[in-house]
């Protein structure tokens, strides 16, 4: 097995990826396993973040090493809440006022277009020259109330045109496979006999 650094510690994201990429000989490790501590995301694109944290963990660990950064941009909005979707309504995080600030930024806004942005960033080495990137974009639309009851984050307010419902109403299994996650990682494990 190859072994591969997570530069995050969350549990759902470890699970999801070492679904993923066991069958095709790739052990996941999570950063926190090795004593790495989490990088700085001080920048204003998710390309940026997810670079800073594969190429901090691929430093610390001496092997190659995978990071995300995802979130949502609202056309209107010039692409906020971007890169601080997590904390758009501040500390503590919370997806409930999040969700809130989102429909009081967007009242009475007609255009309501939206997407969610998943990159990925694999850094074979901390001065690799050429980290792979995968980006994965999902469309929709933001409803002006809450509908749904899955997912997490701003789920219940992205309408997704193709199904008629929210991302909250989709079972995880078509979400996952749609979603801008779901995009990104195809796209990365597509380019990991560059590995
Ligand atoms: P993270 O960087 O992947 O932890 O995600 C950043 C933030 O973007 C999350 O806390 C959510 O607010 C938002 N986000 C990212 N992906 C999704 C999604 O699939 N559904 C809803 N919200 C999301």
């Amino acid at each position: 097995m190859k072994k591969l650094v997570l530069a995050s510690n969350n549990a759902k994201k470890m699970k999801e990826l070492n679904a993923l990429l066991a069958p095709l000989g790739f052990e996941v490790i999570p950063q926190g396993e090795l004593g790495i501590p989490e990088a700085e995301e001080p920048h204003c694109t998710f390309v940026e973040n997810a670079l800073a944290k594969a190429r901090h963990a691929a430093g610390h660990s001496g092997l190659p090493a995978l990071a995300d950064d995802s979130g949502l941009c609202v056309r209107a909005l010039g692409g906020a809440p971007g890169v601080i979707s997590a904390r758009y309504a501040g500390e503590p995080k919370s997806d409930a006022r999040n969700n809130e600030k989102l429909l009081a930024e967007l009242a009475g806004q007609a255009d309501r277009r939206a997407h969610f942005v998943s990159l990925l960033v694999l850094c074979r080495s901390a001065d690799d020259p050429q980290p792979i990137i995968a980006e994965g974009e999902w469309h929709g639309e933001i409803l002006p109330a809450l509908q749904g009851e899955g997912g997490f984050g701003y789920d219940p307010l992205f309408f997704v045109p193709e199904f008629g419902r929210t991302a909250a109403e989709l079972d995880a299994e078509t979400k996952n496979r749609v979603s801008h996650r779901g995009q990104a990682m195809q796209k990365l494990i597509e380019r990991l006999p560059e590995l």
